[in-house]
């Protein structure tokens, strides 16, 4: 407010002021003037307003020669360069008078005279042009002839004559008159200047006029309050007339301040009002959902929940979020599907929305969702959808998904209540795997081929075997021969020499068959082929000849074979060293040392068998056979991702040369080992390495040619299966579950096929890919070795260590490591799997297991698992390792369920979620007796018939109701006879409840 108030004054005074500076006024003497005269007269007059006047007169028209003066006081020239003066005067014309002479004059002359102080006299600067300096002789406009009675009638002339540049301190003026008839009536001097201004947005001072007319006196400006310079430099020019000229330059009012009263005064925005940049423009009202905080505001600020986005200009109103979108539609089409909504509602005031979709998947009901990995495909994308449409792809088979579809704007990311979104729930449908995309000989002969192909990149289920088409490629594509094989890789046989075949294969799971791959082509070996290979390898077909006729002959020829074999060359240009050794048919057996793998003998011809690295005499030579040396050039390690045995694991890169880059498993063996160590590290590569099945680790190598140590091994995304299972609790369908289950069993059958025992299976060692495909792993032999104290799970027994809880009671109580004893384990996976990886036989010591399991008790079935799965837990549970099922019986078991979904709802309803006892598997199930004497003779304990008939205890009913007193009171004495009733009873309550769990 006072800066308008002094805007005001200065403005007021401004305006006040004249453009002229009066320097004298003789019209405002009240007494006499004073002027020096020589000789004028000073007479009193009136002007023609008929005030009185002091005015100066001289009439000596009829003397020649005239040289009348009159000078005014001394005149201070305050500054001023140029001086003007005003003259009003009368004359008198001369033809007026009668009897004038001809010297009459009706002018007079001007003079100025400069000093720097008053120092004039009587005769100082005496009465001559020099001196005096003439600035003109003026002349009247009008004179005049008569005068009336009272004098008081005249003609008045009024002249303005200007004169400079004067610099002294001060001058006299002095007016001549040679022979004239006049009078000077006012004499006003001054000066001219350019008064104070405000001009385009500055400020100029007060300046005084150039000594010249047409001097142009240049000023600069100043910018009034609270505006800002816009175009320099800011100048106005002040003219000899004392009017300001030529503008130049201009400041405008600053942002939050508008342009009033004309231009002169910057006023800040009143409140709800704002100006964002500097300029002549007014203040704006604010947009709508913004305010001002105060006056002078450079923006308005938004509502709460409103905003603006980065690239929002601030005369646009604030937005807020848009809400969730309607009506999403979704068309699940077996693994892809269309999802389609409409937009939402309230687009939160802006035109910019997009979508994004979420993708969870969701497991069987009991756990959340996780985020869906990168393999899923969107069309056109994932985020920031234009369309209310998107396709998406890839997704997994049998699988629950939730899509979240959000509607986002461009101020979404400011609201802490955004995105909205709509979700929908979808179930995939079965999906037949993907193609197989690669296909590789692994070996060939005159008839056959054997073929090895890659999984499906999306199984979208188990995968339940391998159909291979081929023919030759000479004839028709419709005379092609089929054949199946479960694993991945098959012989095809009865071809013809030399003669190229063409090779399709597609996988088939419960939905069916996948596409077939691109033909490949394979040729078989000529005649001339096989002939140069066979007198390579003469003394090698006779020993697996006779192996392929008569085992006992079979033991013979391989002495004899060995006894030779280090004296040949290998012949094994067109096959791998594992089959060599493995596949009877042309195999070169290794020479153990001190004695031959027995497993061989149990082999059907043509399966490969695995030979214990520790038959070796030097167990570096069996490292050399099975696995590859990978140079370490080859090699790069990414992160440690775990604790192995003998140092840390660690994930990388493999890139050999001519191959793929692969991330691969790097198990490292920690400097300052022993011999001893190094050999037991190796032995699990050397084992590994004669493994080929997709559900087992896959070995790619081993560094030993630097250090550190290294076993390489195909990289597992998900890491050990019980961990996985922990962390993924609930997440999984009962399908997913058996999928997993069965790769495990096939993974174990092809181990047992090779007569390979693996002693220590459980879900700790299997490993999981990312596309849930399990696979054992874990084949060091070194945690059962007695000097190893540090892992609490493998319990000392005699002649080493033993995993207690998932060993089979031979092998606990008299070592008896079998398939059949790997089988047992593997119905404890079951049940980890089952259970997302609870702890088998829970808290429970590991004599209590041993204890329980001797006396027939089992593991009851996991919280939701189906009756038949237990069946088969149970089934692998069996005392005698002869009734225990063999893995490819499980495989078969397996696939059936899967083949037949159905088959897997039953679910014993007891699922609490609480443990449940353990299942005394020697007590028969009361409901299939019809009278508790039928039920007394069936749990061996006849003789107590009549007691219990005698206390009534007749029905079923009550008999469930027994407590130990009653027990007791009924007569049964012993402790065995008390226990075994009691644990009988129980039985029968626990049974009691599943039927009526199921009745309701
Ligand atoms: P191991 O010494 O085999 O018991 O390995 C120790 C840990 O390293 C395992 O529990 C896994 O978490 C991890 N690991 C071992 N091998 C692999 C692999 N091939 N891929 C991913 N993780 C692995």
């Amino acid at each position: 407010l006072s800066i308008i108030i002094l805007v005001f004054i200065i403005l007021t005074l401004s305006f006040l002021l004249t453009s002229a500076e009066t320097l004298m006024d003789s019209t405002t003497a009240t007494a006499e003037l004073g002027w020096t005269v020589y000789p004028w007269e000073e007479v009193s007059g009136y002007d023609e307003t008929m005030n009185t006047i002091r005015t100066y007169q001289v009439c000596n028209v009829f003397d020649s020669n005239q040289n009348n003066w009159v000078r005014t006081k001394y005149i201070r020239r305050r500054g001023a360069q140029r001086i003007h003066v005003e003259m009003k005067f009368s004359v008198r014309d001369c033809s007026s008078i009668p009897g004038v002479p001809g010297s009459c004059k009706e002018t007079f002359n001007l003079y100025y005279y400069e000093s720097d102080s008053d120092t004039a006299t009587k005769t100082f600067p005496p009465w001559m042009e020099n001196p005096w300096i003439k600035v003109d002789t003026i002349a009247a406009d009008e004179s005049f002839s008569q005068v009336d009675l009272g004098g008081r009638v005249m003609k008045i002339n009024t002249e303005v004559r200007s004169f400079g540049p004067v610099s002294r301190n001060g001058f006299y003026l002095a007016f001549q008159d040679y022979g004239g008839c006049m009078s000077l009536i006012a004499v006003r001097v001054f000066y001219r200047k350019c008064s104070s201004v405000i001009r385009n947005g500055a400020m100029f001072q007060e300046t005084l006029a150039g000594a010249e007319s047409t001097s142009l006196v240049a000023a600069r400006g100043v910018c009034i309050p609270n505006a800002e310079e816009a175009d320099v430099p800011i100048k106005l020019y002040c003219n000899g007339d004392g009017e300001w000229m030529v503008p130049i330059g201009r400041c405008v009012c600053k942002s939050g301040h508008e342009p009033v009263e004309n231009g002169t005064v910057c006023k800040a925005c009143q409140s709800g009002y704002f100006k964002t940049a500097q300029g002549d423009e007014s203040c704006m009202q604010c947009p709508i959902n913004s305010r001002t905080t105060n006056e002078g505001a450079i923006n308005c600020v938004c509502r709460n929940g409103y905003y603006r986005s980065d690239t929002d200009p601030l005369q646009m109103p604030c937005t807020t979020v848009p809400s969730a979108p309607q009506n999403v539609i979704s068309s699940v089409n077996e693994t892809s599907l269309m999802l389609e909504w409409q937009p939402p509602r309230e687009s939160g005031g802006r035109e910019d929305v997009v979508y994004n979709i979420i993708c969870k998947s969701c497991g069987g009901g009991r756990g959340g969702c996780t985020r869906c990995g990168d393999n899923v495909q969107y069309v056109p994308r994932q985020l920031g959808l234009t369309q209310s449409r998107v396709y998406i792809s890839d997704l997994l088979a049998h699988t629950q998904y939730t899509f979240e579809v959000q509607a986002v704007n461009g101020v979404s990311d400011q609201s802490p209540y955004s995105p909205q979104y709509s979700s929908v729930n979808i179930t995939t449908n079965q999906a037949a795997p993907s193609t197989v995309s690669i296909m590789h000989q692994v070996s060939r002969t005159v008839d056959s081929i054997t073929l090895s192909w890659s999984q499906p990149d999306q199984p979208n289920g188990v995968i339940l075997d391998y159909e291979l088409q081929y023919y030759d490629k000479e004839q028709s594509e419709y005379n092609s021969s089929m054949i199946r094989s479960q694993t991945n890789t098959a012989v095809i046989r009865g071809l013809k020499p030399g003669r190229i075949y063409v090779f399709q294969v597609r996988a088939r799971t419960v939905a069916g068959f996948g596409r077939y791959s691109g033909k490949m082509y394979f040729q078989t070996m000529t005649e001339a082929e096989y002939n140069t290979s066979i007198q390579e390898k003469l003394p090698l077909i006779i020993g697996s000849a006779a192996a392929g006729l008569v085992f006992l002959i079979a033991v013979v020829v391989i002495i004899i074979v060995c006894s030779r074999r280090r004296g040949f060359e290998r012949a094994d240009s067109e096959y791998t060293d594992k089959l060599q050794h493995y596949t009877s048919g042309h195999s070169e057996y290794p020479c153990p040392a001190r004695h031959l793998p027995v497993p061989f003998f149990q082999v059907t011809p043509g399966m490969k068998i695995y030979i214990d690295p520790f038959t070796y005499e030097d167990p570096n030579e069996a490292v050399r056979e099975f696995a590859k040396e990978i140079d370490i050039s080859c090699v790069k390690i990414e992160q440690v991702i775990g604790a192995g045995e003998f140092g840390e694991v660690c994930s990388g890169n493999l890139k050999m040369p001519g191959k793929r880059e692969m991330f691969v498993a790097i198990k490292t063996l920690k400097s300052g080992y022993t011999e001893k160590q190094r050999r037991d590290f190796l032995s699990e590569a050397s084992i590994m390495g004669q493994f080929d099945h997709p559900n087992v680790i896959h070995l790619e190598g081993v560094v030993t040619k630097s250090s550190p140590v290294m076993i390489i091994t195909e990289f597992m995304e998900n890491g050990s299966l019980d961990t996985f299972l922990r962390q993924n609790d609930g997440q999984f369908t009962v399908i997913q579950l058996v999928g997993m289950l069965r790769g495990i069993a096939s993974g174990m059958k092809y181990l047992a096929d090779m007569n390979y025992v693996h002693r220590d299976l459980a879900a700790r060692n299997i490993l999981v890919n990312s596309n849930l495909v399990c696979k054992v792993s874990d084949f060091g032999l070194s945690r059962f070795l007695e000097d190893d104290t540090s892992d609490p799970t493998y319990t000392s027994a005699l002649g080493g260590k033993i995993p207690i809880r998932w060993t089979a009671p031979e092998a606990i109580q008299y070592r008896k490591f079998t398939s059949a004893s790997d089988v047992w384990s593997y119905g404890i996976v079951m049940w980890e799997v089952m259970s997302y990886g609870e702890r088998p036989y829970w808290d429970m010591t590991n004599q209590d297991v041993i204890n329980a399991i001797e006396q027939d008790y089992r593991l009851p079935p996991p919280m939701d698992c189906p009756s038949a799965l237990h069946q088969l837990m149970l089934d692998c549970w069996q005392k005698d390792r002869n009734n225990r099922p063999k893995f490819s019986q499980i495989v078969n078991n397996l696939d059936k369920m899967i083949r037949n979904p159905n088959s897997l709802k039953a679910v014993t309803p007891l699922s609490s979620g609480v443990h449940l006892p353990l299942l005394d598997r020697s007590l028969p199930d009361f409901s299939s007796f019809s009278t508790v004497d039928e039920w007394l003779d069936a749990i061996k304990m006849g003789q107590y018939k009549d007691n219990f008939a005698n206390a009534d205890f007749s029905s079923f009913e009550l008999v469930s109701q027994m407590t130990m007193d009653d027990i007791l009171r009924v007569g049964v004495t012993l402790a065995g006879h008390q226990k075994k009733i009691l644990n009988s009873v129980q039985m029968m309550r626990a049974q009691m409840n599943q039927i009526q769990s199921v009745e309701v």
